[in-house]
């Protein structure tokens, strides 16, 4: 039962967003930049927000070599271009808005680690560069073997690193913290554990969310969807399917030897330091199938891969222990652009950021933006 009260304050808006992730935040941003007067509010169904974007590893990255080279192989030379513009674009957004201190943004550079499956890759190396030219007016990627053993890696099986200075590292936790302090200091409403089950167009849009036992309708003249992985179980026709992701955080290794974000078999797995910590995650490629699930469970199997590799790959020769392990979730799908699009006349989605959303939310935000603000509210 809602009071008079409550109808008069909370529950009609200009825009409603759904999903508290950086699409949804970056979008409710974006509009408000656009449109100081509009109300607007973000329904999430997590106390926290729940999905992938409190949950990544925090890499500020366009694309590793061998990445990109599997880009151009599989949507072309100029595709691969516009996909890393868009990258490096929606990060310097996301530096700009939330402020590089707050994001604790450090750019110690980005590597890949090259085993002997790879080392053709190496071969390709100067195409890639001639093709990142017009973005970067330099050389991004270059050879590093001799690094292998400064930061203590196991010699037999990296055969070279690929390093890249362009690449940086943020804390997950404080980019949404701070861009939820950003979104309430512009007035942008925030309701945590409300579950959207149901829109339905008529004039309005009505909003149903669900909490506990209660449900309440919301309504609004445009709604953006940004529920990324979860898409489905509102619109069940969305082309997308779930990707669960394992991260392990170390407790700090006093004797840690290197900085920076590292890549390794085309992004399957990555780590980073942070703090002398060492963040690690991956592995989702060896059990696609179970790993297809909006579940927050850990596979043990591919916590065995984790901890095989860091003992003799990664840390060699260093003991460390696992502060804590977590899961979060993607969204992929038969491409790697993001789906944004009108589910109807007043219903927009942005969603499908897979694995590089960190770098893209920014931009997909000021997409969704533009396009709810098309036809004046
Ligand atoms: C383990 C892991 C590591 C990653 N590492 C990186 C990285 O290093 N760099 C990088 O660029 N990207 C990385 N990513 C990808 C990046 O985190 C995602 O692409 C990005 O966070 C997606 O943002 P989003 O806002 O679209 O979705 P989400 O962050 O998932 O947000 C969707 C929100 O919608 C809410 N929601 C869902 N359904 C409903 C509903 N019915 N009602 C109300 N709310 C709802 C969810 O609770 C959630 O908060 C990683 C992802 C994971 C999981």
């Amino acid at each position: 039962m809602i009071s008079f009260w409550e109808r008069e304050s909370f529950i009609s808006y200009d825009f409603v967003i759904i999903g508290a992730g950086i699409v949804g935040l970056a979008t409710a941003l974006s509009i408000r930049e656009k449109n100081p007067k509009a109300s607007i509010a973000i329904l999430e169904k997590g106390i926290l927000p729940t999905g992938a974007s409190t949950k990544n590893a925090g890499f500020a990255c366009f694309g590793s070599l061998t990445e990109l080279l599997t880009d151009v192989r599989s949507i072309g030379s100029e595709n691969t271009l516009d996909l890393v513009k868009t990258r490096i674009k929606g990060l310097k957004r996301l530096r700009e808005r939330v402020g590089e201190t707050n994001l604790d943004f450090q750019q110690h550079g980005g590597y890949e680690l090259i085993g002997k499956n790879e080392l053709n890759a190496v071969d390709q190396l100067d195409s890639i560069n001639e093709l990142l030219y017009p973005i970067f007016k330099s050389e991004v990627f270059h050879l590093k073997p001799r690094l292998i053993k400064d930061f203590g890696f196991d010699e037999n099986t990296i055969k070279t690193l690929v390093y890249n200075p362009y690449e940086g590292q943020l804390d997950t936790g404080k980019m949404i913290k701070y861009l939820l302090v950003i979104a309430a200091q512009n007035g942008i409403v925030i309701h945590t554990g409300a579950e959207v089950i149901s829109l339905e167009e008529s004039g309005k849009v009505i909003i149903k969310a669900k909490a506990h036992n209660s449900t309440v309708s919301f309504d609004a003249s445009r709604v953006i969807v940004c529920t990324n992985a979860f898409t489905k179980k509102l619109i069940p026709n969305e082309e997308l399917v779930p990707g669960r992701g394992v991260v392990l955080v170390t407790k700090p290794i006093p004797e840690l030897r290197f900085k920076g974000t590292f890549h390794i078999d085309q992004g399957f797995y990555y780590f980073r330091d942070f703090h002398n910590r060492v963040i690690f995650g991956g592995g989702r490629n060896a059990f696609l199938e179970e790993e297809t699930s909006t579940e927050f469970e850990i596979n043990e199997n591919i916590l065995t891969i984790l901890r095989e590799k860091l003992n003799t790959t990664l840390l060699p020769n260093t003991s460390y222990s696992i502060d804590t392990i977590w899961t979060g979730i993607m969204a992929f799908g038969n491409s790697r652009q993001p789906i944004i699009r009108w589910h109807s006349d007043k219903i927009l989605v942005g969603v499908r950021l897979g694995g590089m959303g960190v770098a893209i939310g920014s931009e997909v935000g000021e997409k969704l933006a533009d396009m709810a603000l098309e036809n004046d509210v």
